[in-house]
């Protein structure tokens, strides 16, 4: 018997600091944690006491005699990450925090609220005479824990109660519904509070730079995940979905995610907190096919292998992969041949083999995996009509390099997914090719009393885990510059920024209009059978704050 880590792993490591016996890797210190997919207990060392279950934020760890037919390939998925990491038998070391000044109280204000804003005012905060104040641009916290994470992946949804646990410390409090930049300035806020922390994430989207990709159809991921999730700025929004063949670009989890909510049964989507009005759409939807584009081969695929073993329990729908397109690059067949395959990639390959081998059932909606296919043009005149795509090859040495064979698909719908990008904030410096702030350990550079956390620090890769150690080490900055006295006392309080907003025409909502907010919703779906039934309009989000 071994406890097992399922798909909803968040990578926040919580379940590391309880094991008794150190068998969840890898560790916060070891150099693969940086990259890992998911963490992995090792069936091998696990004496099953459960101690990791009650930690884990978002329920993700089983008993293996508990697993089902849809979590059971997680059981080698953990056991297979032992075949070829030796784990450091270290128990993993939390950074010590600095120690602070003595009777001098700290003020931080958070800009954002998502997964890196919280770890780091946590981290902040479990320190006394700290206190935190977020803002956030919509009247509804948690970032895309709230606006990106599939409403069909409500497990990873629970990690918010970590989220809830921080806002209810007595020394933090929400100013949500108040834009940073409009109603109050960086300058205001930074003469009010020691340090200012800017975690606002990477909203924007890269483009393909191809002809026809501003075609009536063709559309970025982010508009389409903001608006099934219910995203106030994307209610409105209108995707035409009359054609019976979708392509998805890129193949990371947000393409997977893109993929299945287009050939998922609406009626099993109405169990969840998918917004009403993107439900209502996918009713109508006349997509059956969905491709999924990858330019490089199986073994490079940008997807975690839990995400992707996963579209094969979608009811009613079959994951294609054509036997041709198992082409490895040569160094991955070389080290296939040789055994040495590293285990999560060899997982990916044998994932894929699988999936080429199932029998197709007639009448099912399918997603059709295509890899070494990139595109080239999308074609229509006003609307997408197909997509022409160019085939590629691996050289010898692994480099992909197009080899002018064209394939054309035809599809009405586009969606681009081949990642977010962040924008600059005002006042601060910017890194254009990266699309970050330039930092040091989450200090801005250059700019005095401002610091970064998650996706505008360290670019938009990784999961909400990741930026457990990327707020943790912002905080650490500002925890240390603090007692080395190299921050300047704010020159005004900030007792008065609730009154100095409300005085401006805004109105802010504090920890008790959220409240407000969180109960309607979800007593709306209570009588439903849903988690919540978002509101998503800011006008009644604010009233219903009130
Ligand atoms: Fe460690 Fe106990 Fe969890 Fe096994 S069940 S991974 S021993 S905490």
């Amino acid at each position: 018997m071994a406890h097992v880590i399922t798909q909803a792993c968040c990578n926040d490591a919580s379940c590391q600091t309880v094991c008794p016996v150190n068998c969840i890797h890898p560790g916060l210190d070891e150099p693969e944690f940086a990259t890992a997919e998911m963490l992995y207990i090792d069936p091998a060392a696990c004496i099953d006491c459960g101690a990791c279950v009650d930690e884990c934020p978002v329920s993700a760890i089983r008993p293996d005699d508990k697993l089902d037919d849809t979590n059971h390939h997680f059981l080698g998925i953990n056991a297979e990450y032992y075949t070829d990491h030796q784990p450091s038998r270290r128990k993993p070391v939390l950074l010590p925090l600095p120690q602070l000044p003595r009777h001098r109280n700290l003020h931080v204000a958070v800009i954002g609220s998502g997964p890196s804003a919280f770890y780091a005012a946590e981290e902040l905060l479990s320190q006394p005479d700290v206190t935190v104040d977020m803002f956030e641009r919509l009247p509804t916290p948690f970032g895309l824990v709230r606006a990106g994470v599939a409403p069909d992946h409500q497990s990873t949804k629970l990690v918010t109660r970590m989220f809830a646990a921080t806002a209810a410390r007595r020394s933090f409090r929400y100013f949500l519904n108040t834009d940073v930049g409009r109603v109050i300035s960086l300058d205001e806020l930074a003469e009010r509070y020691h340090a200012v922390l800017h975690a606002s994430g990477a909203a924007g989207d890269r483009r393909l730079g191809l002809p026809g990709e501003d075609l009536r159809g063709s559309f970025a991921a982010t508009r389409f995940v903001a608006w099934y999730n219910g995203h106030p700025d994307f209610a409105n929004e209108q995707f035409d979905l009359s054609s019976e063949t979708a392509v998805v670009v890129g193949n990371g989890n947000v393409a997977l995610d893109v993929a299945r909510i287009l050939v998922s049964d609406p009626e099993t989507l109405a169990s969840t907190d998918i917004a009403d009005q993107a439900l209502e759409a996918l009713r109508q939807s006349k997509v059956r096919d969905v491709v999924v584009l990858g330019r490089r081969g199986i073994a490079d695929a940008a997807y975690t292998n839990g995400e992707f073993a996963a579209l094969g329990n979608i009811p009613g729908v079959d994951v294609i992969i054509d036997p041709e397109d198992l082409v490895l690059s040569p160094p991955a067949a070389a080290a296939l041949a040789r055994g040495s395959l590293e285990s999560t990639i060899a997982t990916k390959v044998n994932l894929a083999r699988e999936y080429a081998a199932r029998t197709r059932t007639p009448g099912n909606r399918r997603i059709v995996m295509r890899y070494l296919q990139a595109p080239a043009a999308i074609v229509g005149d006003t609307g997408v009509v197909a997509v022409d795509c160019v085939r590629n090859a691996y050289a010898d040495d692994g480099a992909i390099v197009p080899t002018g064979r064209r394939v054309r698909i035809d599809a009405g719908v586009l969606v681009r997914a081949v990642g977010y990008r962040g924008s600059p904030i005002a006042g601060l410096p910017f890194d254009t090719a990266r699309g970050i702030v330039p930092n040091d350990r989450g200090r801005v550079i250059d700019a005095d009393g401002h610091y970064v956390a998650g996706w505008i620090k360290r670019g938009p890769s990784g999961g909400i885990g990741m930026n457990r150690t990327c707020g943790r080490e912002t905080a650490h900055t500002i925890l240390s510059d603090f007692a080395a006295g190299r921050l300047s006392s704010p020159r005004t309080s900030h007792h008065d920024v609730a009154d100095l907003l409300i005085a401006r025409g805004a109105h802010p909502i504090d920890g008790d209009g959220w409240r407000r907010i969180d109960e309607r919703e979800k007593a709306s779906g209570r009588r439903l059978g849903r988690p919540r039934v978002k509101i998503v309009e800011m006008a009644e989000l604010a009233a219903t704050a009130r």
